[in-house]
């Protein structure tokens, strides 16, 4: 987790090639899907060019039928999902059903303001639609509004690693790294 511009989709690769586990991302997937013009991207980006996000139902269909996938089995890393609390008892009845449990969320944690600037360079070298500063102003109030409480609620139950996402990749890689290690495996 962590507001956007946070470095999740960065940092998540690096941490998914160390646990040898699929990175799922849920706004890649949403990206995919635009790009190849499915009726999930035609609805998707709707929402995504506006900043807010895609509806629950439509998001949480889409991460059940991806961790139903055979690479997931072993394990997955989460990148993007679950953003809001519904998405959490989501989460949780999936998981439930596979047999897995969460081992830690990671909250990458930023200056908001320093990491508009990130983003608007990300505009340049990537060309993503829904980074403009008006578009990024909306993703970062609706973050507030719907993603930062579900900190609390993994803080609650004993899952939540935060990490200082300002820096160097490399740094902070290091850190969520030295962070999990001292997270008990189940
Ligand atoms: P991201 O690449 O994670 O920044 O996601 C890009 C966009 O995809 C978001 O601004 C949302 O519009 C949409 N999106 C990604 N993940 C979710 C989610 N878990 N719930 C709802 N919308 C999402």
């Amino acid at each position: 987790m962590g507001p956007p511009g946070a470095g999740k989709g960065t940092q998540a690769k690096f941490i998914a090639e160390h646990f040898a586990i699929p990175a799922i991302s849920t706004g890649d997937i949403f990206r995919a899907n635009v790009t190849s013009g499915t009726e999930l991207g035609v609805e998707a980006k709707r929402y995504m060019d506006a900043g807010e996000y895609v509806p629950d139902e439509v998001t949480n269909q889409m991460v059940r039928n991806r961790i139903d996938e055979p690479d997931a089995e072993p394990g997955f890393l989460l990148d993007g999902y679950p953003r809001t609390l519904a998405q959490v008892e989501e989460l949780d009845g999936m998981i439930k059903h596979t047999g897995h449990a969460l081992d830690a969320v990671v909250v990458l944690t930023v200056n908001q303001d320093e990491v508009v600037d990130r983003l608007l360079q990300r505009a340049e070298t990537e060309g993503r639609a829904d980074d403009t500063a008006e578009v990024i102003r909306r993703r970062q109030e609706i973050y507030a509004e719907e993603t930062a409480p579900l900190i609390e609620v993994y803080r609650d139950r004993g899952l939540l690693i935060e990490v200082d996402g300002l820096g160097e990749i490399d740094d902070v890689t290091q850190r969520i790294f030295d962070a999990l290690d001292v997270v008990p495996q189940s």
